[in-house]
């Protein structure tokens, strides 16, 4: 069976590589000319553990090909999966769906066997139904093609264990044989025991943005909870671990912090917002505009303490540790660390900003800030030191390390991830989120 990928950025390079992984024939089709020459010579253009080696691995086999060309996928393989992004269209909560169009018209205007479809992108519930009309419309009668949604959970930063062993696959499809031949592309995984759900359109599309909301709203439950330990005294993580060892609620992603960013989480949760609204269910999901503004509120935390500890924001030295939406990424959309970094430079601040992988996407976005390719460099002779992605080298800082580079003792840990008895024992204004701030 050959695979053709749609879209060969986070999610569709991440697929390909492993498809070829499995044994598959892969072509990855992009309409960026720049990232199809990089994957084609092996080169990966952003940072993802153990893909760079597989991508490598298939390219030079020849199993892993790349194109721009939607005529050559169309010809050659028989299932293509459509990994193009969703954004948030501009000035409003809605998912944007002209790419997902877009590749749905051109696969079927250029399948010339028949194929099938499988949709990976995150959309709103009503999507895949309204795309068979729209592949229908542009293909060739003489040819089936079949449609399926198969959303995709992987998170950046463990993709490729995520893509070769999923928690779980769901297949949303109308025709037996269109599942048939999903059970025979995803055949390794399903020999592992891993659950598989099929069912409709519609529910796979919402599993996704359903899964996604929860997640939010467990950030933002905790987060909640930092605004009153933060008023009253009590220690977050110790009610994080708490109420974390009851099964019921688990302790994962009950993390208080600066908030959640990224390419997801917040764009799913608006689009889903703005997709219950369309269908009259405005008030189903309005809880999550206030999932979203406690965690927006946790970027205006961040910087009010630092106006705090530092009275006046203008001329002090900030040392920015981190800008990627999470750890071993080199994401910064939506980023809550690069949006504190960039608040800190508005009020006056001189930023210096270090993160392990992510500031060259930081500096294409802001390109203002003060990057630097060193911990030592960013932290020297800074007044205030804010932790804001936690990156492993952040995670192990000990007082020893940043006491004598510094030159305020000051540190913001936005991730909850440092131990502040030992930081301020060893003389530190030390605050984190979740913590009463006392001059
Ligand atoms: P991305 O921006 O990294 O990649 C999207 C790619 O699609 C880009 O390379 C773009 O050039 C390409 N593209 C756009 N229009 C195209 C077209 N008509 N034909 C071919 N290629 C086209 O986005 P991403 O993070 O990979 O996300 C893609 C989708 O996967 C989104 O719906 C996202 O919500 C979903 N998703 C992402 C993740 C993740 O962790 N990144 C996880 C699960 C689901």
């Amino acid at each position: 069976m050959r695979i053709s990928v749609i879209g060969t950025g986070y999610l569709g390079a991440t697929h390909a590589a492993c498809m070829a992984e499995l044994g598959f024939e892969v072509m990855g089709l992009d309409i960026d000319p720049a990232k199809i020459e990089a994957l084609s010579q092996g080169v990966l253009p952003f940072h993802e553990p153990g893909l760079p080696e597989l991508l490598r691995k298939h390219v030079a086999t020849g199993r892993l090909r790349f194109t721009t060309s939607y005529e050559e996928v169309g010809a050659w393989a028989d299932v293509h999966f459509i990994g193009v992004g969703t954004p948030q269209r501009a000035g409003e909560h809605a998912a944007d769906l002209r790419f997902v169009h877009a590749a749905a018209r051109s696969l079927a205007e250029n399948i010339s066997k028949d194929a099938l479809i499988v949709g990976k992108s995150t959309v709103p519930v009503g999507t895949a139904r309204s795309l068979v009309d729209v592949i229908r419309r542009h293909s060739d009668p003489s040819v089936r093609i079949g449609l399926a949604w198969n959303p995709e959970f992987l998170r950046e930063g463990f993709a490729v264990q995520d893509t070769l062993a999923p928690d779980r696959i769901v297949f949303g499809v109308d025709d037996p044989a269109d599942e048939s031949v999903l059970r025979a592309v995803y055949a390794r995984a399903l020999e592992n025991e891993t659950p598989l759900i099929v069912t409709d359109f519609e529910t796979a599309e919402l599993v996704k943005v359903a899964a996604n909301a929860f997640l939010a709203t467990k950030i933002s439950f905790i987060n909640a909870f930092s605004e009153i330990t933060e008023t009253v005294g009590g220690d977050i993580r110790t009610l994080a671990d708490a109420i974390g060892h009851d099964a019921r609620i688990g302790r994962r992603f009950l993390n208080a912090g600066v908030g959640f960013g990224g390419g997801c989480l917040p764009k799913d949760i608006r689009a889903l917002r703005a997709r219950a609204s369309e269908l009259g269910l405005d008030q189903s999901m309005r809880f999550l505009a206030e999932v979203d503004q406690i965690n927006l509120r946790r970027r205006d935390r961040v910087v009010h303490l630092a106006e705090n500890m530092l009275g006046e924001l203008a001329g002090k030295q900030v040392a920015i540790l981190g800008v990627a939406f999470k750890p071993d990424s080199d994401d910064v959309r939506d980023s809550p660390a690069l949006d504190v970094a960039v608040r800190l430079y508005n009020a006056g601040a001189d930023v210096r900003v270090y993160d392990p992988k992510a500031n060259h996407n930081a500096a294409g976005r802001f390109p203002r800030l003060d990057y630097v390719d060193s911990l030592e460099a960013a932290c020297s002779g800074a007044d205030l030191v804010v932790l804001l992605t936690e990156w492993r080298e952040f995670r192990e800082l000990t007082p020893e390390d940043l006491g004598p580079l510094t030159e305020g003792r000051r540190l913001i840990d936005a991730r909850n991830v440092l131990d502040a008895e030992a930081w301020e024992a060893a003389g530190w204004q030390f605050v984190s989120l979740g913590s009463k701030y006392t001059p």
